[in-house]
């Protein structure tokens, strides 16, 4: 099985997610430029800024290339920013921002506000095993609706939908390149 893994290295927490996946065995790629994804087997696309790292990513070329690598099946995992591209749908009522659009959800950006910027907690994921998944929140978006192909893997105590998982793809509303835990990171390459 390929380990190459691409990152998606235009905007935000690129490097963590390499150092992760390094440590795993796996050999990640930095992407930016529209072939070097026909040299990987999945892709992460970090946390960040959406607007900024969707309007790199037009302006690189690289909005369709992306959306065509999903679509042929191959794992792509958006964390956070990442996870608002990979959204059918964005609820913040803002200026239409570029999306990949391959997840049937809808996310509200900044969805804590601002007394909230950025939490802990502790999740129930299901598909990790029984220990708590310690995920880091940071400006963080929701998922408040989900399509029927989609499986929710972790909610917070109150409901709200934090990951979530179409087939291939995997989008999580936390950061688990900035924990010690390599569980998601493992999950993934087994999709890949
Ligand atoms: N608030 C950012 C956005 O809307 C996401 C924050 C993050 O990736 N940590 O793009």
């Amino acid at each position: 099985m390929s380990r190459r893994i691409g990152v998606l290295a235009l905007q935000g927490a690129f490097i963590e997610h390499q150092q992760l996946l390094a440590r795993l065995g796996a050999e990640p790629v930095p992407v930016r430029m529209p072939a070097q994804l026909e040299q990987v087997t999945g892709l992460i696309i970090p946390g960040g800024e959406s607007t900024t790292i969707g309007q790199i990513a037009g302006r690189w070329g690289l909005l369709e290339p992306l959306h065509a690598f999903g679509r042929s099946g191959r794992p792509i995992w958006g964390t956070c920013a990442g996870m608002i591209l990979m959204a059918q749908e964005v609820l913040d009522g803002k200026a239409n921002q570029p999306l990949l659009g391959l997840m049937d959800v809808a996310v509200r950006r900044n969805a804590f506000g601002r007394q909230v910027d950025s939490f802990e907690a502790e999740l129930e994921v299901p598909v990790l095993g029984a220990a708590p998944f310690h995920a880091v929140f940071i400006r963080a978006p929701l998922i408040e609706r989900v399509g029927q192909e989609v499986t929710v893997l972790a909610t917070l105590q109150d409901g709200s939908v934090v990951a979530v998982q179409q087939g291939n793809l995997l989008a999580t509303a936390f950061h688990p390149e900035l924990t010690d835990d390599e569980r998601f990171h493992r999950y993934f390459l087994r999709l890949v």
